[in-house]
């Protein structure tokens, strides 16, 4: 059986980080507003291209009106082969706790606009902010996905951003993180068909949850943030734990592909410390990366995979 790879990557606009931040969305200029659009998304296909890696793009359909540029870059992104899959249309970070039809219909948004936006009706779904629920899940069934690829099974206390360094550290002895948080090794980390009333466990749906990557005892989150910041050696490590996962589904966002440089507001480095890093520095590590999860190993988007991949 052949080994597959996925690499895809959330297009959030910085817009998200500032609200994430709890910044004022008021502090980004034109150029920042259209920095995934004008310099990521080219940055992230010409890596692909260069590296023969397919990627899928998660586009987050509000975005459309914000970047100038993005609408161009995702239509000339997807004729070069990328997989342009649903990011919803609002990237509200509560849409897990929204009633179901009001989930459907933004869903159906982002579907109607990502489908006139190509010709092509995307095939996927990942929630914002990996947060699944029940209501959430019946909307990607009822779109008719293929695929959904949302679920994060990463130990709880590897997720908080700030601990990523520290967590690093403990992959050599996982077994105190195992302790802590029993619950989320129930959680599978491999592609499988969640139940419709608890997505993080098996079950009917017809659709396929294929997972993002963690590493298999510790369950460390393998994602672009990890690679781009973590001390070299470590997230090297990291990254080869999966060699012997029969998928792999690596995660990044926009923001990895860039820096501050670029044009990014300095309150809001302040603050996201990954843009720090020198895009040469992130490109060199990335480039890397997708070698090694090349290795021995199709890479696929993730509609190819979701057709392929073997589901527990
Ligand atoms: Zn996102």
């Amino acid at each position: 059986v052949t080994r597959l790879t996925s690499i895809s990557v959330d297009l959030d606009s910085l817009e998200h980080y500032c609200l994430i931040q709890g910044l004022s969305v008021d502090l980004l200029d034109a150029r920042a507003r259209d920095l995934v659009g004008a310099v990521a998304v080219p940055r992230i296909m010409a890596l692909c291209e260069q590296l023969a890696c397919p990627v899928t793009l998660f586009v987050v359909t509000s975005d459309l009106v914000q970047g100038a540029s993005l609408p161009e870059a995702l239509r000339a992104a997807s004729r070069a082969g990328a997989e342009l899959a649903s990011h919803s249309h609002s990237h509200d970070y509560t849409l897990s706790r929204w009633a179901v039809e009001a989930v459907k219909a933004d869903l159906e948004k982002a579907h109607r606009l990502l489908t006139d936006l190509t010709g092509q009706a995307p095939l996927g779904f990942r929630a914002p902010g990996y947060t699944l629920s029940a209501a959430l899940l019946e909307a990607v069934v009822a779109q008719g996905y293929r695929y959904d690829s949302s679920a994060f099974p990463a130990t709880p206390y590897y997720l908080a951003k700030a601990s990523v360094m520290a967590a690093l550290q403990l992959i050599g002895r996982p077994s105190k993180a195992i302790l802590d948080t029993p619950q989320v090794l129930l959680a599978p980390t491999r592609p499988y068909h969640p139940a419709l009333d608890a997505p993080y466990r098996k079950g009917q749906a017809p659709v396929i949850e294929l997972p993002v990557s963690v590493t298999p005892r510790a369950r460390v989150p393998v994602i672009g943030t990890l690679v781009t910041t973590a001390p070299w050696p470590l997230a090297q490590r990291a990254v080869q734990a999966l060699a012997d996962e029969p998928f792999v589904n690596f995660e990044l966002h926009a923001i990895d592909f860039l820096d501050q440089a670029d044009g990014i507001p300095p309150q809001l480095a302040a603050q996201q410390r990954d843009v720090r890093v020198p895009w040469a520095e992130k490109c060199r590590r990335l480039s890397w990366t997708f070698e090694e999860l090349k290795r021995g190993r199709e890479v696929l988007t993730l509609a190819q995979a979701a057709s392929k991949v073997q589901v527990t």
